[in-house]
């Protein structure tokens, strides 16, 4: 079984110190770790952002791709190889900004990855300009006297578009992050894991505090149902907004086959481990004449 150290590359993250992508990097390799995997079953994909460098920090199998593209690419590499554990792991806005349009898609086929959203609320990269889910009134680079847009609800968009595994971690609570990291690695189909983090260069006002003043745990509320969908919803609802910050698994249910399960080809094992079955050439050139 593997440890953490097997995890471990002799590279050092380049975030600022105290950047919220430090505790989402060890909740990732606890999780895996406590999931049961080795480094050569992962299959990390991400986009352009800071945390986009996490594929870096690990000795995992890593893909980076374009801005807002780790959704296309993670599901074109999962339909190839159903025999690795794909993850994305991109920012607010990678993920919700530039990639929005492959997120409702995503959800909707259920693809059977985890997608892990690293949401400082701001674009930390390319030093601090307004994003998808800043709040209305944000002060940034690009928003000088405050952003007029509201936030993208992310996890009530993923509910909307039928969701199977909906969840919101935060970068300071590892523990609760390292557990909804593992349960969504097990989950049948695409596990959305919104994480609220802390990003102390360009949006300081959302402190470590803040979000702890904020906070709570849906599973520690009694008779909290996650397999409730309307209940997940209100849920969801409540943030963004003024009050209090919902975390924790807030809706999963396992009944949905993940798109990928539908597949004939895939019946026989994954496609890099089918032989591969060539036509003659005679067939190509037929195929050229007509459309020459
Ligand atoms: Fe982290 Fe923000 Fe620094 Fe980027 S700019 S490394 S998100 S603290």
């Amino acid at each position: 079984m593997a440890t953490l150290q097997d995890f471990a590359v002799d590279v050092r993250p380049t975030w600022c110190p105290g950047c919220g992508d430090y505790g989402i990097w060890n909740a990732l390799k606890r999780a895996f770790v406590q999931a049961g995997f080795d480094p050569e079953d992962i299959m990390m994909v991400t986009g352009v952002g800071c945390g986009s460098k996490m594929n870096d920090y690990m000795r995992i199998g890593g893909l980076h791709t374009l801005h807002g593209r780790s959704l296309a690419v993670a599901t074109g590499f999962l339909l190839a190889n159903t025999g690795r554990k794909v993850i994305t792991v991109h920012g607010d806005g990678d993920g919700y900004g530039e990639g929005g349009n492959h997120f409702l898609h995503t959800v909707r086929r259920n693809m059977g990855f985890v997608d892990l959203v690293e949401n400082n609320q701001v674009y930390g990269l390319t030093r601090g300009q307004v994003s998808p889910t800043s709040r209305a009134g944000f002060r940034s680079s690009t928003s000088p006297s405050g952003a007029l847009d509201r936030p993208i609800n992310p996890l009530a968009l993923a509910l909307s578009q039928g969701a199977t595994f909906v969840a919101r971690g935060l970068s300071l609570d590892l523990p609760q992050l390292q557990y909804l990291i593992t349960e969504a690695l097990g989950h049948r189909g695409y596990a959305l894991i919104d994480v609220l983090q802390v990003c102390v260069s360009y949006n300081r006002a959302m402190s470590y505090d803040w979000y702890r003043e904020r906070a709570y745990k849906v599973e520690e509320e009694e008779g909290y149902d996650s397999s409730d969908q309307a209940v997940a919803m209100a849920k969801a609802l409540e943030y963004p907004g003024d009050g209090r910050i919902p975390t924790g698994i807030l809706y999963r249910t396992e009944d949905v086959p993940a798109y990928e399960e539908g597949i004939a080809a895939l019946s026989a094992g994954p496609l890099v481990e089918q032989p591969l079955r060539t036509r003659p050439i005679e067939d190509y050139e037929e195929l050229v004449r007509e459309h020459m």
